[in-house]
């Protein structure tokens, strides 16, 4: 069993890096760390889990949609590590949903993201994928890119107004 490895939080600077690529995707230590991070999303209930919330400055994320506590309505699908991800288009919609952070706990925001994305990105045995995501994936794929580039999801709401409380979000918009 992978170790469950700490995540940092808003205010650590690391979580503002620009992370760096990964071009030894054999190295032990990588696999580990993805190991690691699939461990680690899903003891945090989380669907996604990007490389620099455990100050691993890597262009490394876990995406690992599936229902739980945090994201009920979340589509199922196995953890995939996207090594290096790029978008390549996207959509000219723009829809708005709810996120949440790790590394931000108990706070919600009304974050507009890309309906659909086309994507590339060498996935952990070193093969080069490309494909379109839409809704949710697209969503969480968009907020894990974003970690890459030093960039939170409150930094995306269009206002302050947009923000809320774990609790209020779990009894206003959680449940509709
Ligand atoms: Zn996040």
């Amino acid at each position: 069993m992978s170790e469950i490895l700490e995540i940092i939080q808003l205010g650590n600077p690391i979580l503002r890096q620009q992370a760096q690529p990964i071009d030894n995707l054999a190295d032990e230590r990588i696999q580990t760390l993805i190991d690691e991070l699939i461990t680690t999303v899903a003891k945090a209930n989380g669907v996604g889990i990007a490389s620099p919330q455990v100050a691993e400055s890597y262009r490394l994320f876990i995406v690992a949609s599936r229902p739980n506590p945090r994201y009920p309505n979340a589509p199922t699908m196995e953890p995939t590590a996207m090594i290096n991800p790029r978008i390549i288009a996207h959509s000219t919609e723009v829809v708005k949903g709810w996120e949440g952070c790790l590394s931000i706990p108990g706070i919600r925001g009304l974050v507009p993201r890309y309906q659909a994305i086309e994507v590339e990105y060498t996935s952990r045995d070193g093969e080069l994928h490309r494909q379109e995501l839409t809704d949710f994936v697209a969503r969480i794929f968009q907020h894990e890119y974003d970690h890459l580039d030093g960039i939170v999801f409150i930094d995306r709401v269009e206002s302050t107004q947009h923000l809320m409380t774990e609790k209020e979000y779990q009894e206003r918009i959680s449940l509709h």
